[in-house]
């Protein structure tokens, strides 16, 4: 394997713009599919875009058996939530996330923090660089489809003394750790890294799905949706929003909920890394049942001594009930994960690409059914642009959308529109 285009061609890629940002001639665009191009004419194939590709390796190092793996380290786990009701309302889960982020740029620790905004249609999804003065609400919530960290290398490259809050899937944690430390003049211990757990990446084509679903019966267009949101008596988890200019509807969070086995990265197929091992203080949904209810609530594991001091500083700012971390891994259902490890290797046999390298395993022939099936679903997502009207209706006759919530939607946008349209 000599660059990146070997994880393309596997489709591996999770567009997250790592390469990008790395590449020291400044080689690589992305496509307009967001997959990576090499200028081979300035490529100087000093290869360090496929050593740090979270795509064709995992760079999680830590545990020798299956179960240590995607466990990862512990110092102590919580379930709980923000303080501030504007965070609360405006996030994802319990606004843990964003109240570790601004409180600890509120008390000068770091000078900025990474995030996403994008919830508009037919935009590229990018991390973005910020300072506490330039926070809004748009930086919360989930964007299931990976963002590009492109421009948050160029950043750290371009400012070494500046200390960042880093948040990020477990795949991008481990990459960006495993390059920051290779590099001479940053620092790792510049950065607090907040590792999300992660069930899996979405593909752009789910947005094109979500734009599609509402488009067509409209005389303007959606502007751009969330995938959760706690509006309109949405409550946590949270439904779909498909946002227009003047009004928002909602969509049953069932109906993402079933789509996710087609649009899915294939990458994530191999993943082990649901809990983020790699991360000073990781943080998902509360799915324990214990101090949840329809506001929300985070599941929070504190992994290093930073992240200690991190949750610790704003301790004052929370609400945090202890509980211990075999709960919370329960909850998340990662030994589900298990079987990713067999997936990788028979995708291994196939193309020498070890992504999870130190851990061996047994047989594989009992995965390879549920594998080659999974990869159809896969197939069916990517293809989806071609044929849009096509694979909606094979995924109405399969059951994974529901035909009357679809008529439902375009009642609700109609009388929505029509409502605004005699305003
Ligand atoms: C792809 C993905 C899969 C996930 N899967 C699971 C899961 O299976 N189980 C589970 O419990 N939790 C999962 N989460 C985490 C969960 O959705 C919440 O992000 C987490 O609980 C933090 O919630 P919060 O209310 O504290 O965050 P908020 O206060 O709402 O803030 C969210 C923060 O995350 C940042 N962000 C949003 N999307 C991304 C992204 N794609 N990459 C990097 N940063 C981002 C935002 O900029 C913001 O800083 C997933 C998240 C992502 C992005």
């Amino acid at each position: 394997m000599n660059n990146i285009n070997e994880t393309t061609k596997n489709n591996v890629c999770l567009s997250c713009g790592i390469c990008l940002g790395i590449c020291p001639t400044q080689s690589i665009k992305f496509d307009k599919e967001l997959k990576p191009i090499i200028d081979s004419s300035t490529c100087s194939s000093c290869r360090q875009c496929l050593e740090f590709c979270p795509g064709v390796q995992s760079n999680v190092t830590y545990g020798k058996t299956l179960e240590e793996r995607t466990n990862g380290p512990v110092i102590s786990s919580f379930v709980g939530r923000s303080g501030n009701r504007e965070y609360l309302k405006n996030s994802v889960s319990g606004g843990i996330a964003t109240e570790l982020i601004n409180g600890l740029l509120e008390l000068g620790k770091y000078d900025f923090a990474i995030g996403v905004k994008n919830r508009k249609f037919n935009q590229n999804n990018k991390m973005q660089v910020y300072t506490l003065e330039d926070f809004d609400a748009e930086l919360q919530k989930s964007v299931y489809t990976m963002p590009s960290f492109s421009d948050v290398i160029f950043y750290i490259n371009n400012n070494p003394q500046k200390k960042g809050i880093i948040i990020a899937s477990g795949c991008v944690i481990s990459a960006l750790k495993k390059y920051i430390s290779s590099k001479k003049n940053l620092l790792q211990d510049n950065y607090l890294f907040i590792g999300l757990f992660c069930d899996c990446s979405l593909n752009k084509n789910i947005e094109n799905y979500f734009y599609n679903y509402s488009g067509k019966h409209l005389k303007s267009n959606p502007v751009g949706f969330d995938f959760r949101t706690k509006d309109k008596q949405s409550y946590w988890p949270g439904n779909i929003a498909i946002k227009f200019t003047d009004f928002n509807v909602i969509i049953p969070r069932e109906e993402r909920y079933k789509l996710v086995k087609y649009f899915k990265n294939k990458r994530c197929l191999f993943c082990l890394d649901h809990m983020n091992v790699n991360s000073d203080i990781s943080l998902g949904d509360n799915y324990t049942n214990l101090h949840s209810d329809k506001l929300g609530s985070n599941s929070i594991v504190v992994r290093t001594d930073k992240g200690k001091e991190a949750l610790g500083l704003i301790s004052d700012r929370v609400k945090l009930y202890p509980l211990e971390y075999s709960r919370i891994v329960d909850s998340q259902k990662v030994s589900n994960k298990y079987k990713n490890l067999y997936f990788s290797k028979i995708f291994y046999n196939k193309t020498k690409i070890d992504i999870n390298k130190n851990i061996v395993c047994q047989d594989v022939s009992e995965y390879r059914k549920e594998y080659k099936l999974m990869l159809k679903n896969i197939n069916s997502g990517k293809n989806y642009c071609r044929f849009p009207g096509l694979y909606e209706l094979f995924f109405i006759l399969k059951g994974d959308s529901n035909i009357k919530t679809r008529i439902n939607t375009h009642k609700e946008i109609q009388k929505m529109g029509e409502n605004n349209d005699s305003n």
